[in-house]
């Protein structure tokens, strides 16, 4: 079950990856930027499991602040003028899982860049816009095949699936 659902999450971030379009279309937040004192930062150890999404999920952080409960998420490389919509949804999928987990349901969570963090909100929308893309996933899961979304060569350069994917760029 565990092992299934990791792949589900993997799948899911390939997606997520690819979701610029349905970002767009929902109107997601963007991230501002904010300043973060990384001292209360707490790693965390084991990842987060939801049964009934079949999701889990390890945020870098949790911050602990007024009773809430703040996922963080650290990436390293240059830090982009706003968050990558791939980034928004691998943190608001840690945001439902937090609230799954701990019954609190995180306002925002953090994306940490090198030298610049931004806090997204956890809107009702990037919920929404969320659990639609995990639904889609898992109706694709069942398709024998899916195809790329994708015309982004610099993408493929560094894909995993690089060398058993057929539908490669470049
Ligand atoms: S190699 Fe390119 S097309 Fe294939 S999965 Fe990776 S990013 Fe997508």
């Amino acid at each position: 079950m565990l092992y299934l659902a990791l792949a589900l999450l993997f799948f899911a971030f390939v997606f997520f990856w690819q979701s610029g379009r349905q970002r767009k279309a929902a109107g997601l937040p963007g991230g501002r930027i904010i300043y973060t004192d990384t001292r209360g930062w707490n790693k965390l150890e084991k990842p987060l499991f939801h049964a009934g999404l079949e999701l889990t999920g390890k945020p870098d952080y949790l911050i602990e602040k007024n009773g809430q409960i703040i996922p963080v998420e650290v990436k390293s490389g240059k830090a982009p003028d706003a968050p990558y919509d791939s980034h928004i949804y691998q943190l608001a999928s840690y945001c439902l899982l937090v609230e799954k987990t701990y019954n609190k349901r995180p306002p925002y969570g953090i994306i940490h860049y090198e030298g610049r963090d931004f806090a997204v909100d956890y809107t009702r929308e990037l919920e929404s816009s969320l659990l639609d893309l995990l639904a889609e996933m898992k109706r694709d899961e069942r398709k024998k095949e899916v195809d790329r979304s994708h015309e982004q060569a610099s993408r493929c350069k560094r894909c995993g699936f690089r060398e058993s994917c057929e539908q490669k760029l470049g």
